[in-house]
């Protein structure tokens, strides 16, 4: 067992340090599976033996995503695309791309096109309250699994499957336990700490990332709750970073108390349930469980009143929207939830999020007037 402050360098070194994780697991003869964001299957891959690792793309200078990318793709598949075409991918065995909005459809049509490297594509059905939707996945699933049976040459057992499932669970309940946790311990879980906790755990298989989050959250559960007298805040969007962004929250008091983040908790709220006939059908019915998120269609529109939940159950007086540029998704949610959030009296500030080299000069002025009136 290791202390929280070790384990804490831990997840910086990973967060921080993808690509020695990668080469760690490629050196120990371990395969890789690339997973686009979001919500891809990695579950089937770990149950092949192989190790799912994130593709969240990096602060990188666009020049070969140019050849197959707009400018105005979001800068999330421009950096994916841009790192693939230079080889940094290499030695990845497959990787997974859904297809989930107008970008992702170019990408893994493009990725296919100019990287070498297997794609294993497939689509979320977005009408989530019929039947047959399940059963839509469950195919789409079982073609993932067959696709990585034949890239690998082995077979992916229910058993397999089974063992697996309860593996991510476990991750998940330990994911939702730290950030349950957070609120209390803002002395030590920064903005950018809090972020690599989460990050870190996409680039670890997750049987050894369950052991670094039980000494994390024993860690934390043995230190007496802190109380934190500056302005609490929720992120909503798809990433939060870099760390020089995150580090602006820092510099003006603002402690993140929750987020609704597609590269953090939105991975992690949901179980694989209990309910199927198959490991598979239970698998595919965590996609119909997915709420308050732009890339899974909810006729109710939950978005809005969870981020109130969020505020509510941690004391934050503001929601920052970390805005991916040009992501048509998340821009359609934002008046939609933004109103509701008004109208309860939660004010909420929009900024924009990139991974081109950038300064986050207006970002800073923005959040420090933001400080102002939380
Ligand atoms: S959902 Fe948004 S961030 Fe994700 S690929 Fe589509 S446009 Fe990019």
């Amino acid at each position: 067992m290791a202390n929280l402050e070790e384990r804490l360098n831990e997840v910086k070194l990973i967060a921080k340090g993808p690509k020695a994780q990668f080469k760690k697991y490629i050196a120990a003869g371990k395969k890789v599976m690339g997973c686009f964001p979001m919500y891809v299957p990695e579950v089937i891959a770990h149950a092949a033996g192989m190790v799912p690792m994130g593709m969240w793309g990096a602060q990188t200078e666009q020049k070969l995503s140019k050849l197959y990318l707009p400018a105005f793709a979001c800068p999330l598949m421009q950096s994916n695309m841009e790192l693939g075409l230079r080889g940094t991918y290499e030695g990845m065995t497959a990787v997974m791309i859904p297809t989930m909005c107008d970008t992702f459809r170019c990408v893994s049509q493009n990725w296919k096109s100019g990287v070498k490297i297997p794609t294993i594509s497939f689509s979320f059905p977005q009408n989530r309250k019929l039947e047959a939707s399940v059963e839509f996945l469950e195919t789409e699933y079982n073609y993932v699994k067959e696709r990585i049976e034949e890239i690998l040459g082995t077979k992916i057992t229910d058993e397999a499957l089974e063992k697996s499932v309860k593996i991510y669970n476990e991750h998940a309940k330990l994911m939702m336990k730290f950030a349950d946790l957070v609120p209390d311990h803002l002395d030590v879980i920064t903005p950018t700490v809090r972020h690599w906790v989460m990050k870190s755990a996409m680039f670890v298989d997750k049987t050894e990332h369950i052991e670094i989050m039980k000494d994390i959250i024993a860690g934390l559960e043995a230190r007496p709750a802190y109380n934190w007298t500056g302005k609490r805040v929720v992120l909503t969007g798809i990433t939060a970073e870099p760390e020089s962004f995150l580090q602006i929250f820092e510099d003006n008091g603002l402690a993140v108390v929750a987020d609704d983040l597609g590269q953090e908790m939105r991975q992690y709220r949901t179980l694989i349930p209990d309910e199927g006939k198959t490991v598979m059908e239970r698998i595919a019915r965590q996609w119909n469980k997915r709420f308050a998120c732009p890339l899974a269609h909810d006729e109710k529109f939950s978005r809005g009143d969870h981020l109130l939940d969020l505020c509510a159950k941690t004391k934050a007086t503001g929601v920052v929207v970390c805005l991916m540029k040009f992501c048509d998704p998340e821009e359609y949610d934002f008046p939609l939830y933004n109103k509701q959030l008004r109208e309860a009296g939660i004010p909420s500030l929009s900024l924009d999020v990139d991974q081109q080299p950038t300064n986050y000069d207006q970002a800073r002025t923005r959040l420090q007037a933001f400080a102002e009136i939380l």
